[in-house]
């Protein structure tokens, strides 16, 4: 028996991972005590890692229309396809669709392949569905999407506000680190902003269960009310900052009374006064925000209306302060530093950052090869998704993830996929809702098999190591797209052999012409990782980004010397005028649609549904609703009942649940119509976006429930 040390695969807390090896097989997991993540901690799903793992009911071998092929076969065809589209439709007719699951190494090639020469810009990730407002507001805000804090300053604040994040279920470890520091620190205050009663209110000190859709009323309000009562941080703003004045006077716009901003957001005026109280008081704040800010068709502006009350307060770039954005997915930010975002090129650059497009170029470029890089963005997630139904987009290649039903209009989705001519699908799963509609499907290695780098939500990069032989066929996703990428001509630019390889390339294009990241506009760099031989690489501990030649040990905090990535150094504030969600209530759809995960489930369950032990939590899905609306609409509790909504219906089992507000209802995420017929909830959901970042409006649905 031997240990082998990984990280986690699920949330983007990134825990570090001991895996227990004996006879090639996992047969248990600790919890790394020399990770910076977790410190030896695991929460349920973690411990559960080795009993998810087996060969059974993985994909194991290629298919071509549906008849199985040996690897040869599959990739021409692949090449020969992606080419064939190229040719008669041109370079816009082909996309990719990845996920926050794949590693580092493997979205860089892919982006590469994609971007640098097949000549797309259209490449996105379901990082979108998750993270993409956070990614934008950062940008607008800081000048670069760049999380300031990390986890030690959430243990050391004096007060954590926690909106829209049920950190105890989604990022369990991070929730035990604070309810761990709390218990140690007496005056260390948890405020929770949440429509819905969690179980991570057990440690608030002050809950406000706000009217979903109204946190931006309420930043703006603790601006405004900061602003009255002389609490803005007036030396670090003149200082550090720019745009107060208009943020303020968009902060003021409406009633500016506390009463008056506590019935917009349907909250108790003592309560919400308190809070603006405790806030103004503390210098060290940490705003922990997650999905209930993101999935919203206006979350960019709600996340900047957070950060503007960090930039006004001076409450940034210091130990125990920040607005700190939690990453749901355990590569979430990993892709967002390759560019697997559509508004993304490479290595955080954007296509209009300065010299990006001709640096990139000259980096990529080889003896005999010249890459092709578009001149613009490319479709965000649903606009890829609505190209295919138009027909613009006529091959996709969906890695490590099931738009068939997790987007909303999921039912949109797959229509546009059974017409899109051409779907490549890499997967692990034999059996999934989007493998029929796929015309090659290649068997792809999943976590103890693949070998690379993720990054955590505060810039940690770690390394997942590969333990254990894919079963069958099954193949590494890089290795996939790099025998892709020569079979079309481009060898020279893809003769990555390791993953390792990969890697160093990556680090060497984040500091390239970037003066050892002297260049404020170009925070990630981690030049100082390039170089690294394969020992050194496998051995590779875990370390925040930057990491350069002047920060050789990483960097655990941003913005400590008050300068932002901004052209002039100044952070901005930004005005936010807040909206209502897109998804109107009617009198057909009255009810509210709240969405998330539960806590022992990872997304569409293909790994964690093979748990027991993780089954047993919530076993099937379920519908959540006050005794109230229960009442009035003739249910009873853990009766079965029927959401109807913009595409698809709902069926699931009602629980009754005082921590529901009235006339709203809230679903997990993770059943599909694989487990359990017809359980899809992205099929429940308009196809709202924010218009900033192109992020759905995941949480805001409008439905209607009848008891069967
Ligand atoms: Fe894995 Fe997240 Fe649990 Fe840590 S908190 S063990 S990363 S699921």
């Amino acid at each position: 028996m031997h240990q082998a040390r990984t990280t986690c695969p699920y949330c983007g807390v990134g825990c570090g991972v001991l895996a227990c090896v004996e006879n090639d097989r996992i047969t248990g997991v600790d919890g790394d005590a020399d990770h910076p993540a977790n410190f030896g901690r695991l929460c349920v799903k973690g411990s559960a890692l080795h009993e998810t793992l087996g060969d059974h009911g993985r994909l194991t071998r290629p298919r071509v229309d549906g008849a199985e092929v040996d690897w040869e076969t599959a990739l021409d065809a692949v090449a020969e396809r992606l080419q064939a589209t190229r040719r008669d439709h041109g370079k816009g007719a082909v996309a990719a669709y990845l996920s926050g699951q794949l590693l580092t190494e493997d979205y860089y090639v892919a982006n590469k392949l994609f971007k640098g020469f097949l000549g797309t810009p259209h490449l996105d990730t379901n990082s979108r569905l998750c993270m993409a407002s956070a990614v934008a507001a950062y940008k607008r805000s800081l000048g670069a999407d760049a999380v300031p804090c990390n986890y030690e300053d959430i243990e050391e604040a004096e007060l954590v506000v926690l909106v829209g994040s049920n950190l105890a279920w989604n990022h369990p470890v991070l929730y035990q680190r604070l309810r761990t520091a709390k218990s140690r620190n007496p005056l260390m205050r948890v405020v929770v902003i949440d429509p819905r009663v969690t179980d991570t209110c057990e440690i608030a000190d002050l809950y406000l269960g706000l009217k979903p859709g109204s946190d931006a009323r309420l930043f703006n309000g603790l601006l405004a009310w900061m602003a009255d009562k002389g609490r803005l941080d007036r030396v670090y703003l003149e200082k550090h900052t720019t745009g107060l004045d208009d943020a303020l006077a968009a902060a003021r716009e409406g009633d500016g009374a506390v009463e008056a901003i506590a019935a917009d957001c349907d909250v108790d005026p003592e309560r919400l006064e308190t809070f603006f109280y405790w806030f103004a008081s503390q210098l060290h704040v940490v705003t922990l925000y997650s999905q209930g800010i993101n999935q919203s068709s206006s979350g960019t502006d709600k996340c900047n209306a957070i950060i503007n009350c960090h930039l006004a307060g001076g409450k940034i770039g210091l130990p125990g302060a920040g607005p700190f954005s939690i990453t749901g997915q355990p590569n979430a930010m990993g892709g967002r530093e390759v560019g697997g975002l559509a508004n993304q090129l490479a290595a955080h650059m954007d296509y209009h950052s300065p010299g990006a497009i001709d640096r990139v170029t000259r980096f990529w470029a080889t003896e005999h090869l010249t890459p092709d890089v578009p001149d613009g963005p490319g479709h965000k997630a649903l606009e890829l998704f609505e190209a295919i139904e138009r027909g613009e987009v006529k091959a996709v290649w969906i890695m490590a993830t099931n738009p068939a039903v997790s987007l909303p209009r999921a039912d949109r989705v797959r229509a546009a996929l059974e017409k899109c001519p051409l779907v490549i699908v890499s997967e692990c799963v034999a059996d999934t809702d989007l493998l029929p509609y796929a015309d090659i499907v290649l068997p792809a290695s999943g976590w103890s098999e693949k070998d690379g780098t993720v990054t955590n939500s505060e810039r940690r990069i770690s390394r997942q190591r590969g333990i254990l032989p894919p079963p069958g066929e099954a193949r590494h996703d890089w290795w996939i797209i790099t025998q892709v990428a020569r079979r079309l001509g481009f060898g020279e630019a893809f003769a990555f052999e390791h993953p390792g390889e990969i890697f160093d390339e990556h680090a060497r294009l984040s500091g390239f012409e970037n003066r050892d990241g002297a260049d404020s506009a170009r925070l990630f760099d981690i030049s100082g990782l390039a170089g690294l031989d394969r020992a050194a690489y496998d051995a590779l501990a875990p370390i925040q980004w930057p990491v350069t030649a002047r920060a050789p040990q990483g960097t655990a905090r941003l913005f400590e010397d008050g300068r932002f990535a901004t052209p002039d150094g100044l952070a901005r504030l930004i005005p936010v005028r807040p909206r209502e969600p897109e998804q109107a209530l009617s009198e057909a759809r009255p009810l509210r649609l709240n969405t998330g995960r539960v806590r022992d489930q990872w997304h569409t369950m293909t790994r964690t549904g093979r748990a027991p032990r993780l089954m047993n939590h919530r076993a099937e899905p379920f519908i959540e609703l006050t005794p109230e609306d229960a009442q009035a609409l003739g249910i009873e509790d853990q009766q079965l009942a029927r959401l109807t909504g913009a595409g698809d219906d709902y069926l699931g089992r009602v629980r009754v649940s005082k921590g529901q507000r009235r006339g709203e209802v809230f679903v997990p995420m993770h059943w599909t119509g694989q487990f359990s017929g017809r359980a899809s909830m992205g099929g429940l959901l308009e196809a709202h976006r924010d218009p900033v970042s192109g992020q759905p409006e995941s949480k805001h649905g409008a439905v209607s429930l009848e008891p069967l």
